[in-house]
């Protein structure tokens, strides 16, 4: 089933409990706080199942049509139909909705794909997995994940030393209907959008931490679960001609508390294992399907940059400065050189052995190391291309529906590449999308989103065929030969 986003808008309403600061939101479809990005959400499921975008936005299995990013792949072109719908959301929210709902959806898919490993923790954990991804797709679910313990909540000494229980969530009790959960974990994206959220764990846990080792699906409205939500910028923007994008695409962080919250048996997926409740992730496509999507929609993130970038370049009169060009010109070759990676990582595709595909994970990480690495940079020098333009247009945009302050403004601050008002346009949303609150949060986000950066670079360490790399090496240095002690250094020579 698709779902319109009036349906989506209705999930929402579920008794949730949305914390701002000391204020207790209970329905986001309508508080300031969020109500124009839940919107904008629902927009995304209505595009979806539009008539222009529902072939590439979903495929058929046995009469029923799905959204694309449950599909699990089995060949390049699925790949690239994923691939598809990824690059389609993301232009939608302009890359600034990480959390959509391909992303927390496409893990799932992936886990989906191996259930073995789930049903050799405990017997039926492994057909609640398919049966709970079953339900996803049928019901069109928007899932968001929590699955780091806060910073707070890592070092039990602490906790022990007060003789506290530690607070990351863990497992107080199970009995004969499920589990009973309590605790804290972060970083909730998207969850006061989402209709469920899955908890689980992409840190190492230590072997004494296996109440902490839950893998389950919760949902959002359940009693006993709240999202304490970080400062909301569309609460804060002025309006859509200020802040075209904080006003509307601000898709949420949060810390989600957990107390005495009961997961029926059918929602848990692993108990207990601290090491397979991390591994699973990387022993089935899981992480490498999520930051599929991770990557795709940074790509669109980069397009939009590099447009305000020659934009800025052309407002400014400044395209044929060649300085000017070279800058450009590195950050075209960055947005080719990253799609590059992105075609090449399903032409290089990897079939698994049970007849999936997934991606080529090499090529994966790259890209993903490659994003995590240089956001900020790309960001920083796009912004040095601004200089004080956002800074000269007025405090916001009340004065324009005043005839006098309009037309000193028309007449003054119009350059002879734009009009005064198509400046006022730009400078509002490059400021919003490159410097803003909401810009930083993004800096943030894309520096941290898969975890630090030195763990991404690990994932390209770990899977670096280092044995085929040093093999010619090796090769080269047995065809080196060493002359007995006392030859004269002609023998050297005469091997060389
Ligand atoms: C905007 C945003 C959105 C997020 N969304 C989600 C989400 O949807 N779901 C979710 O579960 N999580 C989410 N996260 C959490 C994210 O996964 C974590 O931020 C990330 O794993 C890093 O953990 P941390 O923030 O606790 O930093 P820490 O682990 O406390 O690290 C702090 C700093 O110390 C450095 N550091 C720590 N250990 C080492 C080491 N051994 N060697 C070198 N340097 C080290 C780190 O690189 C970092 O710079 C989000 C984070 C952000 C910022």
């Amino acid at each position: 089933m698709l779902r319109s986003g009036a349906e989506y808008l209705e999930g929402l309403r579920d008794g949730r409990r949305v914390y701002v600061g000391g204020e207790l939101v209970r329905d986001v479809t309508t508080h300031p706080a969020f109500r124009n990005t839940a919107r904008s959400f629902a927009d995304l499921f209505d595009q979806k199942q539009s008539a222009e975008h529902v072939d590439q936005m979903s495929y058929e299995e046995a009469g029923e049509r799905f959204s694309v990013w449950y599909l699990q792949p089995k060949s390049r072109d699925d790949l690239r139909k994923r691939m598809a719908g990824h690059r389609q959301m993301a232009k939608w929210s302009y890359g600034l909705l990480g959390r959509s709902p391909d992303h927390v959806a496409s893990f799932i898919a992936g886990l989906a794909m191996h259930p073995e490993l789930f049903e050799a923790n405990r017997a039926g954990f492994g057909s609640n997995l398919t049966a709970y991804y079953d339900h996803m797709r049928r019901n069109d679910l928007f899932a968001s994940y929590v699955v780091i313990s806060p910073q707070g909540a890592r070092n039990p000494a602490l906790y022990h030393r007060e003789g506290k229980p530690v607070p990351a969530l863990q497992v107080t009790k199970e009995t004969d209907d499920g589990i009973v959960l309590n605790g804290v974990k972060m970083l909730g994206t998207g969850a006061v959008f989402s209709d469920v959220t899955w908890v689980g764990n992409l840190l190492p846990l230590a072997p004494d931490q296996s109440s902490q080792a839950i893998t389950c699906v919760v949902p959002m409205g359940a009693p006993g679960v709240s999202v304490w939500a970080r400062k909301p910028f569309e609460r804060h923007a002025l309006g859509p001609l200020d802040n075209p994008f904080s006003s509307r695409l601000d898709e949420s962080d949060g810390v989600v508390v957990f107390k005495d919250v009961k997961v029926p048996w059918e929602h848990v997926f692993l108990l207990d294992d601290v090491r397979m409740s991390r591994e699973m992730y990387f022993q089935t496509p899981s992480h490498v399907m999520g930051n599929h999507q991770a990557v795709v929609r940074f790509l669109e993130k980069l397009r939009l940059i590099l447009g305000i970038a020659y934009k800025a370049a052309e407002l400014n009169d400044v395209v044929q400065v060649p300085a000017v060009r070279e800058t450009l010109s590195k950050l075209a070759a960055s947005e080719a050189g990253l799609k590059a990676m992105i075609s090449g990582s399903i032409e290089d595709a990897e079939t698994l052995p049970n007849g999936f595909m997934h991606v080529n994970r090499r090529e994966l990480y790259s890209a993903l190391l490659w994003c995590t690495n240089n956001y900020h940079l790309v960001a920083e020098t796009v912004r040095e291309m601004l200089g004080a333009g956002p800074f000269q247009m007025p405090a916001d945009a009340t004065f324009l529906t005043d005839p006098d302050l309009r037309a000193t403004f028309d007449e003054y601050w119009a350059g002879t590449s734009g009009t005064a008002e198509e400046r006022f346009k730009f400078m509002k949303l490059a400021w919003d999308y490159l410097a803003s609150e909401l810009a930083s949060r993004h800096g943030q986000y894309e520096r941290f989103y898969a975890g630090p950066q030195f763990v991404h670079a690990f994932y390209n360490f770990g899977n670096a065929p280092w044995s085929e790399l040093k093999a010619p090496v090796e090769e080269i240095m047995a065809g080196m030969v060493v002359p007995p002690a006392g030859q004269p250094s002609s023998a050297v020579k005469q091997v060389a």
